[in-house]
């Protein structure tokens, strides 16, 4: 893959899964094409960490508000105030990650999760910054909510998209990108590939997740993480889903991921 390059539009390279080898991981896939990433956050206790790794390894920074976790017990007021002063001492290229998880809908800490959301929205926006959004069993809710600011300047991906074909056209109008990671390796993956398939050009981009989301390959290690180089299986389900060349693909990707998320090609130059 010599002409290939791509990106990893979201990661967390940040995490404890590599503090022993993030250097290596990332060499590993430069060789491969890997031309940068978006190393993305949740919340004001990884911000210095994640932004000193992005400067170190010439990466991009976002700083995000988000919890994953089943309950979270979250003050959004707290958090809104941590993200904006990253924003300013930090200079992140992006907001992210933000978002809502299906499983805080109905549940007693949806509206601080909401609230949270539409703080850190209400940064990006403020700081004319694209966001990285988590989406995933909240499609329904969030493109709503994005629907609201249509007339806005707010540009973004959705992360890990595993929406419908109308949710996706509706996200694209909007001006959002996708994301879509290790799933496409994944043959019981069937309607995120149908799905994949019909989009538009331009439309997606690729990324990680890293360390989560372990791609198919790793499959019977329950423990695996994923890494920077899995993007290349990610990269050759795309161009075979898609019926292009990898060449191609990479591409596609890469002008996508650079249109939404522009200060990654200020952050990252290609290895010599
Ligand atoms: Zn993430």
């Amino acid at each position: 893959m010599d002409r290939t390059r791509f990106f990893d539009t979201h990661c967390h390279y940040a995490e404890a899964a590599f503090d022993e080898d993030i250097d290596l991981c990332i060499q590993r896939a430069r060789l491969a094409g890997f031309a940068g990433a978006l190393v993305c956050t949740c919340s004001g206790l990884e911000y210095e960490k994640a932004g000193l790794l992005a400067k170190r390894l010439g990466l991009s920074f976002a700083a995000g508000a988000f919890d994953f976790s089943q309950s979270p017990r979250i003050d959004p007021e707290k958090m809104l105030a941590e993200l904006d002063a990253a924003v300013v001492a930090f200079a992140p290229c992006a907001v992210g990650e933000i978002g809502i998880d299906g499983k805080h809908l109905k549940t007693e800490s949806e509206s601080a999760v909401r609230k949270l959301f539409e703080g850190a929205l209400g940064i990006a926006l403020e700081h004319n910054l694209p966001v990285s959004i988590h989406a995933r069993g909240a499609m329904h809710v969030v493109a709503p909510m994005l629907k609201s600011l249509a007339c806005s300047s707010l540009r973004g991906v959705i992360h890990a998209f595993n929406g419908s074909l109308e949710e996706a056209a509706l996200f694209t109008r909007l001006g959002f990108k996708l994301g879509f990671g290790s799933i496409l390796t994944n043959p019981a993956a069937k309607r995120t590939a149908r799905v994949f398939t019909a989009l538009k050009r331009g439309s997606w981009v690729l990324e990680t997740d890293a360390p989560y989301m372990a791609p198919y390959s790793k499959r019977h290690s329950p423990t695996a993480r994923s890494e920077p180089l899995d993007l290349t299986d990610t990269l050759k389900a795309a161009a075979a889903l898609r019926g292009i060349s990898i060449e191609c693909a990479a591409q596609e990707s890469c002008r996508a991921a650079l249109e939404v998320f522009p200060g990654l090609e200020a952050n990252n130059a290609r290895p010599s």
